[in-house]
C-alpha cells in the first residue's frame, strides 16, 4: 500500500511520549516523562464543574467559549498584567492551548512563510508548523552559567523576508527558562522589523518560582502584535480538562476563531463555567499550586544532585534538565528496564543536535512518588 500520510507529516511518527508511557506500563516504572501532575486542583475548581454539570452546561457553548470565561480570561489579564482586552473580540476560548497554537499558525502561516521558534521546543509547535506549510528556522537555547541564552546573532539571522511569525513560550517547556525582559525586547524589535506576528504561548505564566513571568503584549508597542495563548491545564493542575485561550487584538483573534471553528468548533462546556470561577479566585490560589510545585522542583533536583547528577534547575514549569557524559536516548531507553524510572531524552525536542546528552525529569509528582523514584535512581548518577 502507498503511504498515506502527506508528505509534510511523515517525521512525526509516534510521539515519545506515547513510546515512553507504554514503556512505564510494561516495565511498572514510576513515569516522570509526560508532564501531568498526579494529584488534582483546588478542591472548590473541581466542585465548581460538577456544578455546572448538574446545572445544565452540557450543550455546545458559544463558538467563542461561555461569556462568563471570556470575561474572566480579560479580568485576568488586566488583573495580572494591565493588559486589557474586550471579552467580545479579542478574547476566544480553545481546546487547550495545543488547539490554540494549531489555530494561530494554521491561520497565519502557508508554504512560503517562515515561522522563527527557539529549540529545544514542545513537540506540536513543529508538527503544527509542518501542517500550514511553513518553514520553522530555529535558535538554540543552551544552558550557560547565567542560565539558558541563546546568540542574539544567532536570532537575528533568523529572520528574513519571508519571516512571519515568531512562535515563543516563555516560561519555556523544557528547560524552565522564564525569558527576560532584555531578551524580550530583542525579539520584538525584530518582530516589528519585519512585521512579524509574535505567538506567546504562556501555559506556565503561574509556575515561575524564581524571577518574574513577563507577557510580550505588556512591552510598548507590542500588545497589537501580539497572539497571547494560555490555558487552566498547568495554573490549575486539571490537564485533562483541555481549556485553553487566545488574547489578540481583533483582525488576528478573527482569523485564528475562523480557523478554530472547523478544528474542534468548541469544547469542555461545563468546565468552561468551573475555570471562569478558578480564574476569579484571589492571589493565594494561584500561589498554593505553585508552592507545591517548588517544594517538588527542589525535591527532586536537590535528590538528582546528591546522586551526582549534573543537574540544571529549572526557574519555572514542570521540567528539569540533567547534563550526561554519554548520550540521553540511550539513557532514557534502560533506565525504566533497569531502574524503573522514566525520563525523556531532550533530543526529541531539537533539530540540531545539541540535546543529545540532555534529559528531561518531570517533577510534578507527589512527594513521595519523586522519593521513591530517586530512591530507584540511586548509584546512576555518576
Ligand atoms: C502542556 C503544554 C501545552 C498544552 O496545553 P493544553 O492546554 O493542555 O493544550 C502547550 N504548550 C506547552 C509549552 C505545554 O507544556
Amino acid at each position: 500500500m502507498n503511504q498515506p500520510l502527506v508528505e509534510p507529516m511523515r517525521a512525526f511518527g509516534t510521539t515519545i511520549f506515547a513510546e515512553m508511557s507504554a514503556l512505564a506500563l510494561t516495565t511498572a516504572s514510576i513515569n516522570l516523562g509526560q508532564g501531568f501532575p498526579d494529584s488534582d486542583g483546588p478542591p472548590e475548581i473541581l466542585d465548581a464543574a460538577v456544578e455546572a454539570i448538574r446545572s445544565g452546561f452540557n450543550q455546545y457553548p458559544p463558538g467563542s467559549g461561555q461569556p462568563t470565561l471570556r470575561h474572566a480570561i480579560a479580568g485576568h489579564q488586566n488583573r495580572f498584567y494591565g493588559v486589557q482586552y474586550d471579552a467580545d473580540t479579542e478574547v476566544l476560548v480553545t481546546a487547550g492551548a495545543t488547539e490554540a497554537i494549531a489555530s494561530a499558525l494554521l491561520a497565519l502561516t502557508g508554504p512560503g512563510d517562515e515561522v522563527v521558534m527557539f529549540e529545544p521546543y514542545y513537540d506540536s509547535y513543529a508538527a503544527c508548523v509542518a501542517l500550514s506549510g511553513a518553514q520553522r528556522k530555529v535558535v538554540t537555547l543552551r544552558p550557560t552559567e547565567a542560565g539558558w541564552r541563546y546568540d542574539p546573532e544567532q536570532l537575528e539571522r533568523a529572520f528574513t523576508g519571508r519571516t512571519r511569525v515568531v512562535l515563543l513560550n516563555t516560561p519555556h517547556n523544557p528547560t524552565g527558562k522564564v525569558f527576560d525582559r532584555s531578551e524580550l525586547e530583542q525579539i520584538a524589535q525584530l518582530a516589528r522589523r519585519h512585521d512579524a506576528v509574535v505567538v506567546t504561548d504562556e501555559v506556565y505564566e503561574h509556575l515561575v518560582f524564581d524571577g518574574m513571568h513577563v507577557p510580550m503584549s505588556t512591552l510598548p508597542g507590542m500588545r497589537d502584535r501580539t497572539i497571547t495563548i494560555s490555558s487552566a491545564g498547568k495554573t490549575f493542575s486539571v490537564t485533562g480538562w483541555k481549556i485553553g485561550w487566545v488574547c489578540a487584538a481583533a483582525p488576528y483573534l478573527n482569523a485564528v476563531r475562523t480557523v478554530k471553528q472547523f478544528l474542534t468548533y468548541v469544547n469542555g462546556g461545563p468546565f468552561q463555567p468551573a475555570v471562569a470561577f478558578g480564574l476569579g479566585l484571589p492571589d493565594e490560589v494561584y500561589a498554593e499550586v505553585r508552592e507545591g510545585l517548588r517544594a517538588q522542583r527542589d525535591l527532586l533536583c536537590g535528590g538528582l544532585q546528591r546522586l551526582g547528577f549534573d543537574v540544571i534547575t529549572p526557574q519555572a514549569t514542570y521540567f528539569a534538565t540533567v547534563r550526561l557524559d554519554a548520550g540521553g536516548l540511550e539513557f532514557c531507553q534502560k533506565l525504566p528496564r533497569e531502574r524503573r524510572v522514566v525520563a525523556i531524552p531532550s533530543s526529541v525536542f531539537y533539530d540540531s543536535h545539541e540535546g543529545d546528552r540532555l534529559v528531561r525529569f518531570a517533577f510534578c509528582k507527589r512527594p513521595d512518588v519523586l522519593v521513591e523514584a530517586l530512591g530507584r535512581l540511586e548509584g546512576v548518577g555518576r
